[in-house]
């Protein structure tokens, strides 16, 4: 079956069309600037990628134009609607309502507005993909993927915070957990790899990406993730600032003049890398040619990304009693050889052996610890829009 699998934004729309048989990707490409004026860029499988403007009032004329360049008689993949069978969604925020994917229907669609408070920026664009979607291909099934539904298996010690407990009531204000889909994909995959039960496994998943965060996965549940409420918390991030003090909020609030906007503008956008290193970039291609210049900040930077997720790489050993793989993905998981090595670097205790020369590689599925290592490490990459197609056709 061919699975359309969409990534909606609030501006944005990522399609990827899969062939859930051999799993091969037929076409993929991106709709921006929607709302503004609006361009396509799509590229089938073999051939070139071809971007142009076209206008783009709302996410409804972004999927007819995705569908007009699958379907196109020249660089289309399909010949027509009838040869997609099911559409894949990504959803953001599943609250505490979706501990899995789902076949989409109007309660499933009242339940996932019902979690929109919970992700103000990402869900109402999520739904308005599944709506347009619905409009232009009526009939064809559709399921939605939460990034939040895999985490929905940690212990209420886990995801309680230390707050009064009428908010919990409430408002549900708890952690919930983002990057599910990549964690759970992740950590299957290294069940396979090591030739052990994904149920009887420990691992570690550190998915280093422009946002990041690590999952603790026991058994083959997630136990433990460093993201919470929302995906400001835990790990130092390419903008945003992952764990602090809170009091910080008041403090700065008080000597910047900024309201509560002006404090999560600066959390999420002006933190993490970017604002450690003085603004130098949150990407850390620009961040390793700093280090590598001599500009301090920039290696500083480096240097507290690497030690906070080797600090949870130990919290989330702790609580499974051990762990028996750690595995790094997306964009700086999976390419940066430097980070992993700064980070493995804290982690000797635990009888990690890395080889150096396995982990020089970049992008591609490697273990890169020594066969002595007591702990297997691997770099592995994700793949969400494969995990979405799985699951939409598990579904369907
Ligand atoms: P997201 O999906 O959160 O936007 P990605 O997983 O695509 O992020 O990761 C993007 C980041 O990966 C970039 O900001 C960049 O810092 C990092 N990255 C990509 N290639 C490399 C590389 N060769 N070396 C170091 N970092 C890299």
């Amino acid at each position: 079956m061919n699975v359309l699998v969409i990534n909606c934004g609030s501006s944005s729309l990522k399609f990827q069309l899969i062939n859930s048989d051999t799993e091969q990707v037929l076409a993929k490409g991106l709709c921006e600037r929607i709302g503004i004026d609006g361009s396509l860029t799509y590229q089938p499988a073999g051939g070139e990628k071809v971007k142009s403007d076209k206008p783009m009032p709302t996410h409804t004329e972004a999927i007819q134009y995705v569908i007009d360049a699958l379907t196109d008689a020249q660089t289309g993949v399909v010949k027509s609607l009838d040869e997609i069978g099911a559409v894949g969604h990504r959803v953001v925020h599943g609250g505490e309502k979706f501990a899995s994917s789902v076949v989409i229907t109007d309660e499933v669609l009242q339940a996932i507005e019902e979690c929109n408070d919970l992700a103000p920026l990402h869900n109402p664009a999520n739904l308005i993909g599944i709506n347009a979607c619905e409009k232009l291909m009526p009939g064809t099934p559709m399921v939605a993927v939460f990034d939040t539904a895999f985490h929905q298996t940690m212990p209420e010690k886990a995801y309680m915070y230390g707050l009064p407990y009428e908010y919990y009531e409430k408002y549900k204000v708890r952690r919930y957990g983002f990057h599910g889909t990549s964690h759970s994909f992740v950590s299957r995959r290294a069940a396979e790899i090591v030739g052990r039960p994904y149920e009887e496994l420990r691992t570690i998943v550190c998915h280093l990406g422009n946002g990041a965060s690590i999952c603790a996965v026991k058994d083959g549940k997630s136990v433990d993730t460093s993201m919470g409420l929302t995906p400001l918390e835990g790990l130092v991030m390419g903008t945003r600032s992952g764990d602090i003090d809170p009091a910080i909020m008041e403090f700065i609030a008080k000597k910047e003049g900024l309201d509560i906007a002006g404090l999560m503008n600066m959390l999420n956008k002006k933190s993490g890398v970017l604002g450690l290193s003085n603004n130098l970039s949150s990407d850390f291609r620009d961040l390793d040619a700093g280090a590598k210049e001599g500009n301090k900040q920039a290696a500083v930077a480096l240097q507290v990304f690497a030690y906070r997720v080797a600090k949870y790489v130990g919290a989330y050993a702790a609580a499974m009693n051990g762990v028996d793989v750690i595995a790094f993905t997306a964009g700086v998981g999976e390419n940066s050889g430097p980070v992993r090595a700064d980070v493995l670097g804290y982690l000797g205790y635990l009888g990690i052996e890395v080889e150096e020369e396995a982990n020089n590689t970049r992008g591609e599925e490697i273990t890169i610890s020594t066969p002595d290592s007591k702990v297997k490490v691997m770099v592995i990459p994700t793949n969400e829009e494969l995990a979405i197609a799985r699951e939409t056709v598990a579904l369907v």
